[in-house]
């Protein structure tokens, strides 16, 4: 287990973070008071609200990761146990399933 990974894994939680807060920023910013802007601006408010559950799930998957690391189990299978390969936790960092495990 090398420190890399910790520190990729802060990295990814400071951009989730902020994602985070530049949607939410946006999402309570001011509506014109145009009405065919404001069905536009519905329409924008689904997207930013589906892109915000999104960051927000990643900012939960990888603070469960960081929260792993801490407690000294980052790397290995939640259900199994076993290692993580290398190169899937480097595809996906926050994984906490082995792949034959996730395929199951
Ligand atoms: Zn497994």
């Amino acid at each position: 287990m090398n420190s890399s990974a910790l520190t990729h894994l802060q990295t990814l939680r400071d951009e989730y973070t902020a994602r985070c807060a530049a949607l939410q920023r946006d999402l309570s910013a001011g509506h014109s008071s145009d009405s065919a802007e404001q069905a536009q601006e519905r329409e924008n408010d689904e997207v930013m609200q589906a892109l915000l559950a999104e960051a927000n799930s990643l900012l939960q998957q990888t603070e469960a990761a960081i929260a792993r690391y801490q407690a000294g189990r980052y790397g290995l299978c939640m259900q199994c146990g076993e290692p993580i390969a290398a190169a899937r936790l480097e595809a996906l960092p926050v994984a906490d399933t082995c792949i034959a495990c996730a395929q199951s």
